[in-house]
């Protein structure tokens, strides 16, 4: 039985991102249940880099992926692209807008307050009730599916193993070393990473160990056909999180901003989110939705905290968590990989993320487990 030094379950772009640094100079092995990588949250996301959303760990790991994205422009391949962001608000939750606006100011001097009348004139698409707005103009677009690929294609070039259509179904730990089943196939390895997604505690499960409760919370989007200038424009979003939309190549994605929670599972949208997805768009703007094109929808799985959850698990030898990551996982995971990377070879927190503020305490699962 060939034995691996790192075996990686769950090939999204947690797994794969990491797995590519692995296998750098060590033998990595990377499962993935579906014959298609990228198959759930990964391949439905909004694909927006961001790096004043979330908390102060998301953040500081969005903006240590930052310089990761940003070389991609020198190359033949740019993983990002520009697209800004706009958060708008209406009376009742202006104050929640200045709020942002201040903290967005500490953050970065490349922001700007819209009145009402500043923003009627650059959107004459939104509705009059939107009495505020701040842009954001360093937000970007990811080319997600291109940054996945490149995981993938490097792992394999350092020797890595990918293998797709392997459902880990059994785990042990059987003489200082992990045995995998998939089916009748046992994998054996030093470690293992348990980046699963949205079944990251069922994989913990089937170690043995009791789960984190992570939630996966399910979010919706649809694809719609409308007219205006909108469809070349900024990603918008009501700062109040009922909505938000931006243009996909001649169409407009919108999601309801909805977070349900549910079993992991290939999630899809029902009836209601998607009548609540043009309903709270048509009352956003003045335009109206011609056409559905598609909808989809996905697993973002949070901790209770809503960090990721990234670390050894000190109820056993060599098991490592990478999970958690919420609806910042593509936008985090340059970071997250380099983190978690040295995190495995016992390798301090590198100082281009702790200078940032990444705390490999508030990240560790041990913060569960009191
Ligand atoms: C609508 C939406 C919008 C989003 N927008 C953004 C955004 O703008 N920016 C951003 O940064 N993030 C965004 N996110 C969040 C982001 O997509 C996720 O954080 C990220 O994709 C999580 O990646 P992952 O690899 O952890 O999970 P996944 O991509 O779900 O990968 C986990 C993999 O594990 C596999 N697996 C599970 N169990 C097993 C098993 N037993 N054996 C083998 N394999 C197994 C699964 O098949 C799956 O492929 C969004 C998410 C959604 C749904």
């Amino acid at each position: 039985m060939t034995e691996y030094d790192f075996l990686i379950i769950g090939g999204g772009i947690a797994g794969t991102s990491v797995a590519k640094e692995l296998a750098e100079q060590h033998k990595v092995l990377l499962l993935e249940r579906e014959s298609q990588p990228g198959y759930h949250t990964t391949g439905r996301s909004a694909a927006i880099y961001l790096e004043t959303y979330g908390s102060k760990q998301i953040r500081a790991l969005t903006k240590a992926s930052g310089a990761f994205f940003r070389a991609s422009l020198d190359g033949e391949s740019p993983l990002i692209s520009d697209r800004g962001a706009m958060f708008v608000a209406d009376e009742q939750s202006v104050e929640k807008l200045q709020a942002h606006y201040q903290e967005v100011k500490r953050l970065t001097e490349n922001v700007q307050w819209l009145d009402h009348d500043e923003l009627a004139e650059r959107y004459p698409f939104l509705a009059e009730h939107w009495i505020a707005g701040v842009y954001e103009p360093d937000a970007m677009d990811i080319d997600v599916h291109g940054f996945h690929q490149q995981c993938i294609s490097r792992l394999k070039r350092n020797g890595g193993e990918l293998k797709t259509s392997a459902s880990v179904s059994k785990i042990e730990f059987v003489q200082g070393k992990w045995q995998v089943y998939c089916g009748e196939t046992c994998y054996r390895a030093s470690h293992i990473i348990n980046a699963a997604g949205a079944w990251a505690d069922e994989i913990a499960r089937l170690a043995g160990l009791a789960p984190l409760g992570l939630s996966p919370l399910k979010r919706s989007a649809v694809l719609i056909e409308t007219q205006g200038s909108c469809l070349e424009g900024p990603y918008i979003g009501d700062i109040a999180e009922s909505f938000y939309f931006k243009p996909d190549a001649g169409l407009l994605m919108v999601s309801p901003c909805d977070e349900s929670p549910e079993p992991p599972c290939d999630t899809s949208p029902d009836v209601l989110e998607v009548a609540i997805a043009i309903d709270r768009f048509e009352k956003a703007t003045e335009l109206p939705v011609t056409r559905l094109q598609s909808k989809w929808a996905g697993q973002r799985t949070f901790s209770t905290d809503r960090n990721p959850v990234i670390g050894f698990d000190p109820r056993a030898t060599n098991f490592f968590w990478l999970a958690g990551q919420g609806g910042y996982g593509i936008q985090t995971a340059p970071a997250i990989a380099t983190l978690s990377r040295a995190l495995l070879c016992q390798e301090n927190v590198p100082e281009s993320l702790s200078q940032l503020g990444v705390s490999s305490e508030a990240l560790s699962p041990q913060r569960f487990l009191a």
